[in-house]
């Protein structure tokens, strides 16, 4: 197999875990937006997930996120899924369409000051540690509810939604609780008087997405599964 059709399988394959997770809860696929994460993928790959029609990437780094979309056509979508610096918040801006790792107060003003110098209002998820892992980014729940008011009130930024990593597993079933917890923080916070939109659900990654679907992620976020067999990155 060439590595064009190698990755056209595992998109395949991709796809119909994605449309077998939706039958079962009744969803549409088109509700789940496919996040390629091409954190260690080659540029080739990249341009292969692209030629398949893929328009949505996630990068971990800032810099090789801004680099890469350098490369491609301005119709695709950069998420930024990685812990970010608040010294590279104007670097990344104008480049992504998501941050789904807003792990701090301090952050998110930081990143509502840049945007409002380039007039943008910056689309970011929030990102919470559900499981309470020492060396996880996020907020606790507790802190979320707390600083929800000052965050709905930052004027550049728009919280689109909340996103979670479950803990590492070789059971997907393990990171249910985790996912239904987000849904349920989600949820609650749509009861406070500032709510938002809160429509994103960023849940779920190679090992476990068609758990997140079913506890109502929009958007799921999947390297591995796409790039087996194409050797080392
Ligand atoms: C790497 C990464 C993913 C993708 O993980 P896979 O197991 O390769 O699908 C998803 N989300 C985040 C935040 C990541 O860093």
């Amino acid at each position: 197999m060439t590595h064009h059709e190698q990755l056209a399988a595992n998109l395949d394959a991709v796809r119909q875990r994605i449309a077998a997770a939706c039958r079962r809860c009744e969803r549409a696929p088109a509700d789940v937006t496919l996040v390629a994460v091409t954190k260690y993928a080659d540029l080739d790959w990249v341009r292969g997930l692209y030629a398949l029609g893929l328009r949505d990437f996630g990068e971990s780094r800032p810099q090789q996120l801004v680099e890469r979309a350098a490369q491609f056509p301005a119709d695709v979508r950069w998420h930024l899924i990685g812990h970010l610096q608040r010294n590279k918040a104007a670097l990344v801006l104008p480049h992504v369409v998501t941050i789904h790792s807003v792990d701090s107060v301090r952050l998110a003003r930081q990143i509502s000051t840049d945007a409002g110098k380039s007039n943008l209002s910056a689309r970011v998820l929030l990102e919470v540690n559900v499981s309470g892992e020492e060396a996880k980014d996020g907020f606790s729940a507790q802190e979320l509810r707390a600083v929800w008011s000052e965050l709905h009130a930052l004027p550049h930024l728009r919280a689109e939604g909340l996103m979670t990593m479950a803990p590492l597993s070789d059971d997907m079933e393990s990171s249910r609780p985790v996912f239904r917890a987000l849904r349920n923080l989600r949820d609650e916070l749509l009861q406070f008087p500032d709510r938002s939109q809160l429509s994103q659900l960023s849940m779920g990654m190679s090992g476990d997405f068609e758990v997140g679907i079913e506890e109502g992620a929009t958007m799921i976020r999947v390297g591995s599964a796409l790039f087996e067999g194409l050797g080392e990155g």
